[in-house]
């Protein structure tokens, strides 16, 4: 090669701005993670669930949560598949469990057979609506997640995580009564809450900064999704109030019909989130898996989490 960088660009990378490097990974711990996994509705399903579970399990997460449908449509599938971490693996198993459309006895209930099956941890939640309704706390129900956290403090003495939401709820007030309400669910009990997915570390950080601010002492572990379909990503997103920056779409664009740079995409931006994230201080995060394995064990690896001797 003989050319050079002419003067104009060498003048340009010059004067460019300044980024400070990273941290050094020598010496530094591997952070606390953990897993969320959704119920399986067929047993080809299962068996892509149970695959999954048994590559993260190497990595020694400090829980697993497994989701509970919308409505508590799957309120069995969710029941059988904690059970079956239970009885076959040594993680630690977190249930979610919501409080829509059911009285505070069935919900008590649930909770009381989690607890004799020896399941401690529940991720407690509201929950939401059908899709398009707006949501009606049951009648005889516990209404919002605070009053679920209270009750299942009456039932055992569970360890409870709850949500977190940097961009706010989408049905909040404000984001002040949306941080009154994280409170009030420490508060009444839990010891963690998982951030609803987030893109931007920015909107994260300075969450974490109000937080503080009003007093909350508990950890806020970030929920880290992934994003390998952007279409879709961006639909949850919308419905859920989390913002998809701009740059993510282009770096999607014209991928559709290409998974595997989408999956290497992904890996790239994934990891340049937590580990600025893990620059930032954080050291616990919780990895929205979608079932899928590969991507989420790579991202760990990246964080400095190695498999466990077994
Ligand atoms: C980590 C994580 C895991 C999730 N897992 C599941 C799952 O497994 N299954 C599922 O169906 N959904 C799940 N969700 C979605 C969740 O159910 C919805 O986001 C739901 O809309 C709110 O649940 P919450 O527990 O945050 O509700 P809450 O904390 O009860 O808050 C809901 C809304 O009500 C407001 N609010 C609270 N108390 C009051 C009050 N007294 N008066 C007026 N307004 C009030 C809050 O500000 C907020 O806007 C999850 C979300 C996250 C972030």
């Amino acid at each position: 090669m003989t050319h050079s960088p002419t003067r104009d660009t060498l003048e340009r990378w010059a004067s460019g701005t300044r980024v400070a490097p990273l941290p050094a990974r020598e010496g530094a711990a591997p952070p606390a993670i953990s897993f969320e996994f959704f119920p399986p509705k067929t047993p080809a399903l299962e068996a892509q669930l149970w695959s999954c579970i048994e590559r993260l399990a190497t990595l020694g997460p400090n829980f697993v949560s497994v989701t509970y449908g919308a409505g508590g449509s799957t309120q069995e599938r969710t029941h059988a598949t904690v059970l079956r971490i239970v009885q076959e693996t040594n993680l630690t198993p977190a249930a979610h469990l919501t409080c829509v459309g059911a009285t505070a006895e069935a919900v008590d209930e649930v909770a009381r057979r989690y607890w004799a099956a020896g399941v401690k941890h529940i991720v407690a939640l509201r929950g939401d609506a059908p899709s398009g309704e707006a949501y009606v706390p049951h009648p005889g129900g516990y209404a919002y997640a605070a009053d679920l956290v209270a009750g299942l403090r009456r039932v055992a003495d569970f360890e409870i995580t709850v949500a977190a939401y940097p961009e706010t709820h989408p049905q909040a007030v404000s984001p002040e009564a949306d941080l009154d309400n994280l409170k009030r669910k420490l508060d009444a009990g839990a010891t963690r809450a998982i951030s609803q997915v987030f893109f931007d570390n920015g909107i994260f950080l300075r969450f974490l900064d109000r937080a503080l601010a009003a007093g909350i002492k508990a950890p806020i572990v970030p929920g880290i999704m992934p994003v390998t379909n952007f279409a879709q990503a961006a639909k949850f997103c919308a419905s859920c109030g989390t913002s998809v920056p701009k740059w993510m779409e282009s770096l999607f664009d014209g991928l559709d019909d290409d998974i595997e740079t989408r999956r290497m995409v992904a890996a790239a931006t994934t990891a340049e989130q937590v580990r600025i994230l893990q620059a930032n201080g954080i050291d616990e995060f919780h990895f929205y898996t979608l079932n899928r394995p590969d991507l989420v064990y790579a991202i760990a690896r990246i964080l400095g989490v190695k498999p466990q001797a077994a």
